[in-house]
């Protein structure tokens, strides 16, 4: 009897060992996206609602941002081990946000370079208790194993990492979607990587600063992509415009609730009122719109 039970687990272990592989789509050569789907983080989400991926040199494979769980993170390192066996050299994080971040458990044994920007580090500090709380509610049993792994390469202004034939600039913005944002650029391609200073479809979310997001827009636009690939959202060829219409969001933003607060509005009529023109234009709107609200009423009042 215990003979039949140890042989069969010995035939299931290799069934949880082996993460079944996340699908991903090849956009431009050799670079790979996974599309998570459209769900708010507050419950219960399941660690995969943004764009993650990798991208594979002639002498290894970077990483772009590794899902919101180690079975996530073991998933998408499933998808690569299926197209190349070239080392994971790179974890690149676009941002401190959970479900870019919490897949990095995945790949501690490959030993890997992480990669974020020079100030990801400390936000990973500062959010890493109540992460961990939440990761639970977000997750359920996947958040076993969850770790906010901090960049072991900080970037200051831009960098270059090199994948052998292929190099990747990287670079560090001002405070806009979050304080730590950071894009990557593949020149082989023209293909950047946004992270989430590009939502297309979804609301963008605001959890840095507001008109920083504005002034940091334009400057994206200078990049010579012939494509990007938003934190959530399809690939776009026509990223400039989606770009507009993230600006339009923004500044309607802007304008609304300096408005309610310059008629003496509370924060509750802000929240009822404003930005009600974008409503219809984007996907989980009333939630992401209000948290927003919330969020930049309190210092716009200070201006
Ligand atoms: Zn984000």
């Amino acid at each position: 009897m215990l003979k039949k039970l140890l042989m069969l687990l010995m035939l299931w272990v290799p069934v949880f060992a082996v993460a079944e592989p996340l699908p991903v789509e090849q956009i431009a050569p050799g670079i790979y996206v996974h599309h998570g789907v459209h769900r708010d983080i507050d419950a219960d989400y399941g660690g995969d609602i943004c764009n993650i991926g990798f991208i594979v040199g002639n002498k290894g494979v970077a990483v772009i941002d590794s899902g919101g769980s180690p079975r996530i993170g073991a998933q998408l390192r499933e998808a690569i081990r299926n197209i190349t066996q070239l080392p994971i050299r790179y974890v690149i994080n676009t941002h401190v946000h959970p479900d870019h971040v919490f897949g990095n458990a995945a790949f501690k044994d490959d030993h890997p370079v992480f990669v974020g920007h020079e100030k990801l580090a400390s936000a990973m500090m500062q959010r890493r208790d109540a992460y961990l709380r939440n990761q639970i509610n977000w997750v359920g049993a996947d958040a076993a194993g969850s770790e906010l792994i901090p960049p072991t390469l900080a970037v200051h202004g831009s960098q270059t990492i090199d994948l052998g034939g292929r190099s990747l600039q990287l670079t560090a913005h001002a405070a806009a979607h979050t304080n730590n944002d950071l894009t990557v650029f593949d020149s082989a391609t023209a293909t950047l990587w946004t992270g989430d200073l590009l939502f297309v479809e979804r609301t963008p979310s605001i959890d840095g600063d507001l008109k920083g997001w504005l002034t940091v827009i334009p400057q994206l636009r200078s990049i010579p992509a012939q494509r990007a690939v938003p934190g959530h959202g399809p690939v776009v060829a026509d990223w400039r415009s989606a770009l507009d219409d993230e600006s339009r969001y923004l500044a309607t933003l802007l304008e609304d609730v300096r408005a309610a607060i310059k008629q003496g509005k509370s924060m509750e009529q802000a929240i009822g009122e404003s930005t009600q023109s974008e409503q219809g234009r984007w996907v989980l709107f009333d939630i992401v719109n209000r948290r927003n609200i919330g969020r930049v009423f309190p210092e716009l009042e200070w201006e």
